[in-house]
C-alpha cells in the first residue's frame, strides 16, 4: 500500500475520491486482464504524454491488447478495434477515400455496407461502381486510372455464400495500383491469411465474440494504412467500450473450438437439407455439388457455419412463415453465435434491391439463411424436419 504524503490530513470526501493505491509487486498480476473502465490516465513524466495512454476514446491497455491479439491471429501487421462491423467498414472507406475518388465493389454485399457506398459516400463526392459478383473482366474495365483507389469485396458473401476469386481480384488491383479491402466476416478470423489484401475487415459481433452479446468490429492490415484509418476512426469516435473488449477477449479463447464444432454441424445440416424432398436449393460451399466448392477449397480451410437454402413453395406461404413454424431454432438477425438462428433473406437483406437484382442473386420469398450454433445437430435436424413436413 502506498500512502500519499498528506493523506492523514485529508477530509473524508477527499479520501473517498482518491482511494488508497494497492501496487502489485513484479510478476504478481491478475491472470485475467482487468476491465479498463477509466476514461483517463495519469501522466508519467518519463516519456512524452502522447506516447502514453491518455484518454479512453483513444485507447487503453485492454483495447490495445485485443488489437495486438487480433493482428497476430489474422497474420496482419496491425489492427484497430472499433464499436461495430459497420464502423469498421465506414472507417476504412472514409479513411482511405476522399472527394473525387472512385471505388469498386460487388453487389453481393452486407446490406448496410452497400447502402453506405451507394447513398452516403456519393454525398461526399466519392463515386462507386457496384458490379455483378465474379465479373472480373468488368472489374478491370471499371478501374478509372488515377481515380479508382479501392476495390472492396466480401467472401463468402451475405446471404448466399458466393465466393470471390481473391487471387484474381488481387492481380487486377496490383496491376492497376489499387488498394484492396476484404470483409472476411463470414469466414471468420482464422482464414484467408495467405492473401495479401491491404485491409481485412471483420465484424467481431459474429464469430470473434461468438456469444451474441457484443457488437464490435476490427480493421487489420498494412501498418501504414492502419495509421491513416485510425485517425479517421478516432475522429468518428468509434472506439469500443472496455466491457465489450473484455467479453471479446473471453470469447476468443474458445474461438477455434466453437468454429470447428459449428462447421462440422453445418456440414451435417447442409447435407440433411440437400437430401430433403421439401428443400429446393441449398447453398453451402462445403457441399461437393456447390458451384463454389472447388474455389472455396483453395481459399478456405473451413467452410463456416452459415447455410443458405430455399424451401419449396408447398412448405409455407413464405420463408417468414416457415421460420415461425420452427420450435428450437429462433428467427433472428446476425450469425456466428452459440445458438442456431434463422432469417428469411428477402425481408432481412433485400430491401434496397430491385426485383431483377434479387432474382439474379437468389433472394426471394422462400429463401433463408441459417447460422448453426453449438446445439446437438440431431435436435436441429429434427426441428427443421418437423417444420418442413408439417402442413402449412
Ligand atoms: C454483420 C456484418 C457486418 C456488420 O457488423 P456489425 O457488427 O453488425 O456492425 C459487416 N459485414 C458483414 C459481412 C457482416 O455479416
Amino acid at each position: 500500500m502506498t500512502i500519499k504524503k498528506h493523506r492523514n490530513s485529508w477530509s473524508v470526501s477527499t479520501k473517498l475520491n482518491h482511494p488508497v493505491e494497492v501496487p502489485l509487486v513484479d510478476g504478481n498480476k491478475p491472470l485475467i486482464q482487468p476491465i479498463y473502465h477509466s476514461a483517463k490516465f495519469t501522466m508519467s513524466d518519463s516519456i512524452p504524454y502522447w506516447d502514453q495512454f491518455v484518454y479512453g476514446r483513444i485507447s487503453n491497455p485492454g483495447l490495445r491488447r485485443l488489437e495486438l491479439t487480433l493482428a497476430e491471429f489474422q497474420g496482419r501487421e496491425d489492427c484497430i478495434v472499433v464499436s461495430s462491423g459497420i464502423a469498421a467498414l465506414t472507417g476504412v472507406f472514409l479513411g482511405l477515400l476522399k472527394s473525387g475518388d472512385h471505388m469498386i465493389t460487388f453487389r453481393d454485399l452486407y446490406k448496410p455496407g452497400r447502402v453506405f457506398i451507394k447513398d452516403y459516400l456519393s454525398r461526399f463526392g466519392i463515386e462507386s461502381s457496384i458490379l455483378k459478383l465474379g465479373d472480373y473482366k468488368e472489374l478491370e474495365k471499371a478501374i478509372i486510372p488515377g481515380k479508382t483507389k479501392l476495390i472492396h469485396f466480401e467472401s463468402p458473401t451475405n446471404p448466399n455464400l458466393e465466393i470471390v476469386d481473391i487471387k484474381k481480384v488481387l492481380e487486377i488491383a496490383k496491376r492497376n495500383n489499387v488498394l484492396v479491402s476484404m470483409d472476411g466476416t463470414f469466414a471468420g478470423l482464422h482464414q484467408h491469411k495467405k492473401f495479401d489484401v491491404d485491409i481485412m475487415i471483420q465484424s467481431l459481433t459474429k464469430f470473434g465474440n461468438g456469444h451474441g452479446d457484443v457488437i464490435a468490429g476490427a480493421i487489420s492490415g498494412r501498418k501504414d494504412l492502419i495509421k491513416i484509418i485510425r485517425e479517421m476512426t478516432l475522429y468518428l469516435g468509434a472506439h469500443l467500450d472496455p466491457q465489450a473488449v473484455y467479453l471479446i477477449e473471453r470469447g476468443l479463447k474458445t474461438y477455434m473450438l466453437r468454429y470447428e464444432r459449428q462447421t462440422k454441424s453445418a456440414q451435417e445440416i447442409a447435407i440433411f437439407l440437400s437430401n430433403h424432398p421439401k428443400v429446393k436449393i441449398v447453398r453451402y460451399p462445403g457441399l461437393l455439388e456447390n458451384k463454389w466448392h472447388e474455389l472455396a477449397s483453395t481459399q478456405m480451410e473451413d467452410m463456416g457455419a452459415v447455410i443458405s437454402f430455399e424451401i419449396k413453395s408447398e412448405v409455407a406461404q413464405s420463408a417468414d412463415k416457415f421460420c415461425h413454424k420452427l420450435n428450437l431454432i429462433q428467427i433472428a438477425a446476425s450469425f456466428g453465435a452459440t445458438e442456431t438462428i434463422i432469417c428469411p433473406t428477402e425481408t432481412f437483406f433485400g430491401v434496397d434491391l430491385s426485383k431483377e437484382e434479387k432474382e439474379e442473386m437468389g433472394i426471394n420469398k422462400f429463401s433463408l439463411r441459417i447460422s448453426i450454433g453449438l446445439e446437438d445437430p440431431v435436435d436441429l435436424t429434427n426441428d427443421l424436419n418437423e417444420a418442413l413436413c408439417s402442413p402449412s
